[in-house]
Protein backbone atom coordinates (compact mmCIF):
# COMPACT_ATOMS: atom_id res chain seq x y z
CA UNK A 1 0.00 0.00 0.00
CA UNK A 2 2.89 2.38 1.10
CA UNK A 3 4.82 1.44 -2.46
CA UNK A 4 1.83 2.20 -4.24
CA UNK A 5 1.01 5.58 -2.88
CA UNK A 6 4.72 6.04 -3.03
CA UNK A 7 4.78 4.99 -7.02
CA UNK A 8 1.92 7.00 -7.54
CA UNK A 9 3.62 9.82 -5.98
CA UNK A 10 6.82 9.60 -7.66
CA UNK A 11 4.95 9.28 -11.23
CA UNK A 12 3.03 13.08 -10.61
CA UNK A 13 6.74 14.45 -10.00
CA UNK A 14 7.57 13.10 -13.19
CA UNK A 15 4.99 14.59 -14.40
CA UNK A 16 5.08 17.39 -12.97
CA UNK A 17 8.87 17.73 -13.86
CA UNK A 18 8.00 16.92 -17.80
CA UNK A 19 5.19 20.47 -17.90
CA UNK A 20 7.47 22.16 -16.04
CA UNK A 21 10.78 20.98 -18.85
CA UNK A 22 7.52 21.43 -21.55
CA UNK A 23 7.10 24.62 -20.46
CA UNK A 24 10.77 25.81 -19.93
CA UNK A 25 11.76 24.63 -23.29
CA UNK A 26 8.50 26.38 -24.61
CA UNK A 27 9.70 29.71 -23.10
CA UNK A 28 12.90 28.73 -24.32
CA UNK A 29 12.10 28.68 -27.71
CA UNK A 30 10.35 31.30 -27.80
CA UNK A 31 13.30 33.76 -26.44
CA UNK A 32 15.51 31.85 -28.83
CA UNK A 33 13.12 32.51 -31.67
CA UNK A 34 12.57 36.65 -30.46
CA UNK A 35 16.86 36.62 -30.61
CA UNK A 36 16.71 35.23 -34.22
CA UNK A 37 13.94 37.34 -35.07
CA UNK A 38 15.93 40.73 -33.69
CA UNK A 39 18.99 39.87 -35.12
CA UNK A 40 17.61 39.22 -38.79
CA UNK A 41 15.42 42.15 -38.61
CA UNK A 42 17.72 44.76 -36.84
CA UNK A 43 15.97 46.36 -39.84
CA UNK A 44 13.56 49.18 -40.30
CA UNK A 45 10.56 49.67 -42.85
CA UNK A 46 11.17 52.80 -44.73
CA UNK A 47 8.02 55.09 -45.49
CA UNK A 48 6.81 57.88 -47.91
CA UNK A 49 7.67 60.62 -45.77
CA UNK A 50 4.28 62.08 -47.52
CA UNK A 51 1.63 59.34 -46.68
CA UNK A 52 3.45 56.96 -44.52
CA UNK A 53 3.19 53.59 -46.43
CA UNK A 54 5.98 51.63 -46.53
CA UNK A 55 8.00 51.19 -49.27
CA UNK A 56 11.18 49.47 -48.47
CA UNK A 57 12.51 47.75 -45.99
CA UNK A 58 16.00 48.32 -44.83
CA UNK A 59 17.17 44.82 -45.35
CA UNK A 60 17.56 45.42 -49.13
CA UNK A 61 19.70 48.93 -48.82
CA UNK A 62 22.97 47.77 -50.39
CA UNK A 63 25.89 50.00 -51.91
CA UNK A 64 25.90 50.48 -55.50
CA UNK A 65 28.22 53.21 -56.08
CA UNK A 66 27.41 55.74 -59.20
CA UNK A 67 30.94 56.78 -60.83
CA UNK A 68 29.41 60.05 -61.27
CA UNK A 69 28.09 61.15 -57.47
CA UNK A 70 29.15 64.43 -56.26
CA UNK A 71 29.91 62.82 -52.89
CA UNK A 72 29.41 59.50 -50.89
CA UNK A 73 29.40 58.77 -47.31
CA UNK A 74 28.43 56.28 -44.76
CA UNK A 75 25.46 57.33 -42.54
CA UNK A 76 23.78 55.36 -39.23
CA UNK A 77 20.83 55.33 -40.48
CA UNK A 78 17.41 52.87 -39.93
CA UNK A 79 19.57 50.60 -37.94
CA UNK A 80 22.76 50.39 -39.90
CA UNK A 81 25.48 51.70 -42.04
CA UNK A 82 24.25 52.85 -44.85
CA UNK A 83 25.86 54.55 -47.95
CA UNK A 84 24.32 57.80 -48.92
CA UNK A 85 25.76 59.35 -52.56
CA UNK A 86 24.67 62.79 -53.66
CA UNK A 87 23.64 62.71 -57.34
CA UNK A 88 23.34 65.78 -59.35
CA UNK A 89 20.99 65.66 -62.14
CA UNK A 90 21.63 67.86 -65.41
CA UNK A 91 19.43 70.89 -63.97
CA UNK A 92 21.83 70.62 -61.18
CA UNK A 93 19.52 69.85 -58.58
CA UNK A 94 21.09 67.57 -56.01
CA UNK A 95 19.67 64.50 -54.31
CA UNK A 96 20.94 62.48 -51.06
CA UNK A 97 20.08 58.96 -52.83
CA UNK A 98 20.22 55.85 -50.78
CA UNK A 99 20.23 52.37 -52.91
CA UNK A 100 17.87 49.32 -52.53
CA UNK A 101 17.51 46.04 -54.30
CA UNK A 102 13.88 45.94 -53.59
CA UNK A 103 11.12 48.81 -53.48
CA UNK A 104 7.58 49.16 -53.76
CA UNK A 105 7.61 51.75 -56.34
CA UNK A 106 5.02 52.72 -59.14
CA UNK A 107 7.12 53.48 -62.41
CA UNK A 108 6.30 56.40 -64.43
CA UNK A 109 7.10 56.64 -67.98
CA UNK A 110 9.45 54.45 -70.69
CA UNK A 111 13.04 53.60 -69.06
CA UNK A 112 15.55 56.21 -70.43
CA UNK A 113 19.30 55.58 -71.01
CA UNK A 114 20.13 58.96 -71.17
CA UNK A 115 21.53 60.60 -68.35
CA UNK A 116 21.88 58.29 -66.12
CA UNK A 117 23.60 57.94 -62.87
CA UNK A 118 24.81 54.33 -63.31
CA UNK A 119 26.21 53.38 -66.68
CA UNK A 120 24.19 50.61 -68.11
CA UNK A 121 20.82 51.21 -66.07
CA UNK A 122 18.61 53.21 -68.07
CA UNK A 123 15.87 54.75 -65.05
CA UNK A 124 12.06 55.15 -64.61
CA UNK A 125 10.88 57.34 -62.14
CA UNK A 126 9.86 55.56 -59.16
CA UNK A 127 6.86 56.96 -57.37
CA UNK A 128 4.83 55.94 -54.01
CA UNK A 129 1.94 53.38 -54.78
CA UNK A 130 -0.19 55.09 -52.35
CA UNK A 131 -0.32 58.94 -52.90
CA UNK A 132 2.49 59.11 -56.17
CA UNK A 133 5.16 61.19 -53.92
CA UNK A 134 8.53 61.25 -55.90
CA UNK A 135 10.34 58.25 -53.87
CA UNK A 136 13.44 58.34 -56.40
CA UNK A 137 14.24 56.15 -59.56
CA UNK A 138 14.26 52.40 -60.72
CA UNK A 139 17.14 51.25 -62.83
CA UNK A 140 17.02 48.52 -65.02
CA UNK A 141 19.97 47.15 -66.68
CA UNK A 142 20.34 47.06 -70.40
CA UNK A 143 23.71 45.50 -70.98
CA UNK A 144 22.56 42.04 -69.43
CA UNK A 145 23.62 39.55 -71.61
CA UNK A 146 25.70 42.22 -74.02
CA UNK A 147 28.45 42.18 -72.73
CA UNK A 148 31.29 39.86 -70.56
CA UNK A 149 31.20 42.09 -67.36
CA UNK A 150 29.84 40.73 -64.39
CA UNK A 151 26.52 42.10 -63.68
CA UNK A 152 25.61 42.73 -60.08
CA UNK A 153 21.95 43.18 -60.07
CA UNK A 154 19.39 43.21 -62.87
CA UNK A 155 16.77 45.95 -61.44
CA UNK A 156 17.85 48.08 -57.99
CA UNK A 157 15.97 51.74 -56.67
CA UNK A 158 17.88 55.25 -55.89
CA UNK A 159 15.74 56.30 -53.09
CA UNK A 160 15.70 59.99 -52.00
CA UNK A 161 17.06 60.38 -48.73
CA UNK A 162 14.30 63.33 -47.75
CA UNK A 163 11.09 62.18 -49.40
CA UNK A 164 11.20 58.35 -47.21
CA UNK A 165 11.05 57.91 -43.31
CA UNK A 166 12.21 55.25 -41.00
CA UNK A 167 9.19 53.98 -38.95
CA UNK A 168 11.23 54.04 -35.79
CA UNK A 169 11.47 57.90 -36.60
CA UNK A 170 9.48 59.81 -33.61
CA UNK A 171 9.31 63.10 -35.09
CA UNK A 172 7.40 62.08 -37.99
CA UNK A 173 6.97 64.19 -40.53
CA UNK A 174 9.20 67.33 -39.69
CA UNK A 175 12.17 65.63 -39.13
CA UNK A 176 15.37 66.37 -41.25
CA UNK A 177 18.47 63.73 -40.36
CA UNK A 178 21.20 64.96 -39.25
CA UNK A 179 24.49 65.25 -40.75
CA UNK A 180 27.33 65.16 -37.78
CA UNK A 181 26.74 61.27 -38.11
CA UNK A 182 28.13 60.93 -41.35
CA UNK A 183 31.47 58.97 -41.66
CA UNK A 184 33.13 60.23 -45.32
CA UNK A 185 34.53 57.05 -47.19
ZN1 LIG B 1 3.01 58.02 -50.29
Amino acid sequence: MYEKVLSKFNGMIKFTHLLLFSFGSQILYTLAEQLVKSEDNGQELLLCRKCGTDVADSYYLFSHLSPGARKTQKRKLFGKNVTVQTLVNPFGVQFDVITTEKARCNNMGHPQGADSWFPGYSWQICTCPHCGAHLGWTFENTSLGTTDKPVSVKTFHGLILSNILGENCKYFPSYRFPHNDAEYL
